[in-house]
């Protein structure tokens, strides 16, 4: 950046600043502050004057929060909201926004109460007849999709699998025929692992979205088949390290009549035959894509257990 653009830059966010002096953040209310999931420039304008002014911040990890804090010069009471004390924290929190403070919420990264502890507290202060304010910023969810490519006008935010692997699979197959964009979060250490199950309950056609590292030094965001996702990550180790969106795209909607037929069908083969059998006779009966009609049966034949 030239040193024209870098004290252009500075001046407007100086003017935000002073706009924001003109602007209300009322007293005795929680405001669920979402902070940066990687990039520390992230932060919004609004966040920090936030958490400048708050009497108190409620973080799921003090030391995390509080050394985010000084990267903006702040220090602040933290204290701690995590997802075992989350209850008893809330009526602290409601008790302190009823004499007038201002709380701040934020979680270790994002936005609070998204895969993160916050929805318990923000029900509390709501049942309490209190105000609660989001001040929006960075999600890992919305990151990713926004730069997927997929179609986002509907999408189904699953974030984290169960590990294991029956729960996990009853999960994957009630989603197999859905149109809508599926959203994962997952962690290194079982990414490999959730790559093939993906693989497995959507077949090898379904196309991912491997968001990594997202703002951050490393990102990566890699689109492929769900066949080639497991070779994509062996192929280089770091490809397997940080912290991962993945996005599935929804299935190709079937005409309503066309599902509802197979439906029918399957209900009726999955009584005297298995998945796999089931799924053949009903692609030899209604031309249909044996794949996906194998996925349909499997789902349907995992509902009914
Ligand atoms: N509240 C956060 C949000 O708004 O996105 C999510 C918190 S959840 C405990 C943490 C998970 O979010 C990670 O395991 C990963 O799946 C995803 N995540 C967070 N930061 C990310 C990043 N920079 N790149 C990719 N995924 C990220």
């Amino acid at each position: 950046m030239d040193s024209s653009t870098a004290s252009s830059l500075t001046n407007t966010l100086l003017t935000l600043a002073e706009d924001l002096q003109k602007q209300v953040f009322p007293a005795g209310a929680l405001y669920v502050v979402a902070t940066p999931i990687g990039n520390l420039a992230d932060i919004s304008v609004r966040a920090l004057k936030v958490l400048a002014m708050a009497d108190a911040v409620a973080c799921e990890d003090t030391r995390n929060t509080g050394q985010l804090l000084s990267r903006y010069g702040l220090s602040k009471e933290l204290f701690a909201a995590h997802q075992h004390n989350e209850r008893e924290v809330a009526q602290k929190i409601v008790e302190r926004l009823k004499s007038g403070e201002r709380i701040a919420l934020v979680s270790d990264a994002g936005t609070p109460a998204v895969s993160d502890p916050g929805a318990r507290i923000v029900d509390a202060v709501l049942q309490a007849e209190l105000t609660v304010i989001p001040i929006a910023g960075a999600s890992a969810a919305i990151a990713a999709l926004s730069s997927s490519g997929f179609l986002s006008d509907q999408f189904h935010f699953v974030g984290f699998l169960p590990s294991k692997e029956k729960q996990r699979g009853t999960v994957l197959s009630s989603l197999i025929t859905s149109t809508a964009t599926l959203v994962f979060y997952e962690a290194p250490h079982r990414i490999t692992e959730t790559i093939a199950a993906l693989a497995r309950a959507f077949g090898p056609d379904r196309r991912l979205v491997l968001a990594r590292e997202l703002s951050k030094l490393f990102e990566q965001i890699h689109r492929c088949p769900l066949s080639e996702a497991e070779a994509w990550l062996a192929a280089d180790a770091h490809r397997q390290r940080g912290e991962f969106v993945l996005l599935v795209e929804g299935a190709s909607a079937a005409p309503a009549d066309e599902l509802e037929e197979a439906k029918r069908l399957l209900e009726i083969l999955l009584e005297s035959c298995s998945v796999s059998q089931a799924a053949a006779l009903a692609a030899r009966i209604t031309g249909q894509k044996k794949n996906a009609l194998y996925q349909l049966a499997l789902s349907m034949s995992q509902e009914n257990l």
